[in-house]
């Protein structure tokens, strides 16, 4: 069997111990291990094996004879360091989020595309979908949590993208706010929801799955629990839903197999909208049924993603309507041109 020579830049960091410890354990056939770090951690050690290892300074000349640089260092060393390692030889495979996007550089999702990794040219991007799924989790148990506190009436989960989306950090984070009455906008999806079924006895969210299953015309992607729409009646260009297909009123009631389904749709529609937007400023939200819901026939969660590619002004304040210049058929076609 061959041995790699395996470099790990960021061993000092959490994901570079995880990743030696991964390596290890997985008795990953390594013939020498390469912690890299910056200059300021060259000389620490770290332990592989039951042996101390010296960590040294990530730079040109660091690579020679790497076969498998992994990266763990964020997204600026990655800019400088990988070519780098690309260069002297080694084959990178990165965990920040620098290449992700590079046309030239293939995003691989171990779960999705292993096949992908063959186009590569020294360097590939890795997501896995494990992250994402453990995200949906992290979620599920928060609401959960939050949940058992009698002061909260309504768990609210949501995403702010960008500067115009209003994130006040650099890097990726979601929010969660748990509030003493059931927000307004959740309260009129109830009540538009309720009234919607004491007239038909049927929910409206699963009736807009089944139309727009049939009609298909808004219909950005689907899998084999969700669907991801464009809204029939949106209030910002791109406005897009992702609902599940099964009814259900509670996000803490996800299941595994849907957790896996709805990281998959998630990222789906997150890399359509990076890659047509160029990586647009948005908001996502969760909505689920208040805490002590009596909702449970008619009221259906789902989470609404809104690329903040309009402002919102005087004529949006004065009215609580919503000026949309772009046609949601015409959104949902040219998400759905966009390959994963
Ligand atoms: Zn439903
Ligand atoms: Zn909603």
């Amino acid at each position: 069997m061959k041995h790699y020579c395996v470099a790990v830049v960021g061993a000092m960091g959490a994901v570079g111990h995880e990743m030696l410890a991964t390596l290890e354990q997985r008795q990953f056939p390594i013939s020498e291990i390469r912690p890299l770090d910056v200059a300021e951690n060259a000389g620490e050690t770290v332990l592989f094996r039951g042996k101390n290892i010296v960590v040294r300074e990530a730079k040109k000349g660091a690579f020679s004879d790497v076969d498998i640089a992994l990266f763990s260092a964020g997204a600026e060393a990655s800019a400088i360091l990988a070519p780098i390692a690309a260069a002297e030889g080694a084959v990178v495979i990165d965990n920040s989020s620098q290449w992700r996007m590079d046309p030239g550089v293939p995003l691989v999702v171990p779960e999705v595309n292993p096949d992908a990794v063959d186009a590569h040219h020294g360097i590939i991007a890795n997501l896995p979908e494990k992250q994402v799924e453990e995200l949906l989790w992290t979620y599920r148990d928060r609401i959960m949590d939050l949940s058992r506190d009698p002061r909260a009436k309504y768990i609210l989960i949501f995403k702010n993208h960008g500067k115009p989306a209003g994130a006040s950090l650099e890097h990726p984070h979601s929010q969660l706010i748990a509030t003493p009455i059931v927000p307004k906008r959740v309260m009129e999806e109830i009540e538009g929801s309720r009234d919607y079924y004491h007239f038909k006895e049927r929910c409206v969210f699963c009736d807009i799955v089944r139309q727009e299953l049939a009609d298909q015309t808004r219909l950005v992607v689907e899998n084999d629990s969700f669907i991801a729409i464009e809204v029939f009646a949106s209030r910002f260009p791109f406005e897009t839903w992702i609902m599940p297909k099964k009814h259900t009123c509670n996000f803490h009631e996800i299941e595994r197999k849907e957790v896996m389904d709805l990281a998959a749709i998630l990222k789906s529609v997150m890399h359509k909208m990076y890659v047509l937007l160029e990586d647009p400023p948005f908001n996502y939200i969760l909505h689920t049924a208040p805490v002590n819901n009596e909702c449970r026939h008619f009221f259906h969660w789902h989470i609404e993603i809104m690329p903040r590619l309009t402002q919102v002004a005087g004529f949006e304040w004065g009215t609580g309507m919503y000026i949309n210049p772009t046609i949601p058929e015409e959104a949902a076609k040219s998400l759905r041109e966009v390959e994963n």
